[in-house]
């Protein structure tokens, strides 16, 4: 089988709490997220076979409990994800997975056949553009919107029948999307909320690569334009939000914000 591969981390240790991981990178993605990590592999073709990356994984192996896959949108390569999955646990090694949550159905799969110990489902909001590609690009009737919706509750039934070990919803906060966070809570009810720390790359920029200036210029104008928020300023949406939550910043890694300490 042909996997179009965007990369592979052999160790990490801050992609799956609690573990030691290896990292996963299937190409390809239909959404365009303003303030996406992964642009470079959104498009593209770099073909690998399966026990290619299999044997990727196999090297990792001595020294991981488990195998974080994850995009672009891995679920884009459905097929090639749940082999991928299966390889893994006949390595002993645990799945998790790392979607935006548009292909409800491939999760579904996923989780009655026993191939996933997590999921995160990285929740997106309008303000971060992915409207306007999904209707065209992702063959997604309903749009993004139903569809995590109904990836969320997929996820959240599986996990209160504990057939999904691990389930986390993540909004990636900015001032400007801080409005849709109430809604989002309130939607998922009790699975766990992780708010991480949003930092803008610098979206639909490749044109102007070739013009060093012009790049420079609007980089560090994007970037006073979109400061992120700070940890201060996300615990006091936590806060407000009246429940626990995790946050992710880059300056002091990952915190438990409970309603009653901070730990
Ligand atoms: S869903 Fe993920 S990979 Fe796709 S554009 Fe958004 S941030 Fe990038």
């Amino acid at each position: 089988m042909q996997v179009n591969f965007g990369g592979f981390v052999s160790l990490s240790t801050i992609d799956w709490r609690g573990r030691s991981a290896c990292s996963v990178f299937l190409r390809g993605c239909p959404l365009r997220c303003s303030y996406c990590q992964n642009e470079a592999i959104q498009a593209g073709e770099d073909y690998r076979d399966l026990d290619e990356i299999v044997d990727m994984i196999r090297t990792s192996a001595p020294f991981i409990s488990g195998v974080v896959i994850s995009g672009g949108e891995p679920a884009v390569q459905g097929e090639a994800l749940m082999a991928l999955a299966e390889s893994t646990k006949k390595m002993g090694l645990s799945v998790g997975i790392q979607t935006s949550g548009l292909f409800p159905e491939i999760l579904e799969t996923l989780i009655a056949r026993g191939l996933a110990e997590k999921i995160a489902i990285d929740y997106k909001t309008r303000w971060e553009g992915f409207s306007s590609t999904v209707k065209e690009k992702a063959d997604a009737p309903g749009g993004y919107q139903k569809r995590v919706d109904r990836s969320i509750a997929i996820c959240k039934r599986a996990w209160a029948d504990e057939l999904l070990p691990e389930f986390e919803v993540i909004v990636t906060v900015f001032y400007e999307n801080e409005k849709y966070i109430r809604t989002i809570s309130e939607k998922i009810g009790d699975a766990p909320l992780v708010l991480q720390q949003g930092e803008h790359k610098i979206p639909m920029m490749k044109d102007e690569i070739a013009n060093m200036t012009a790049y420079i210029a609007r980089k560090q104008n994007t970037i006073e334009q979109y400061t992120p928020m700070t940890l201060a300023e996300i615990q006091e949406i936590g806060k407000n939000l009246k429940r626990d939550v995790r946050i992710r910043t880059r300056e002091v890694g990952e915190i438990v914000f409970s309603r009653r300490f901070i730990l």
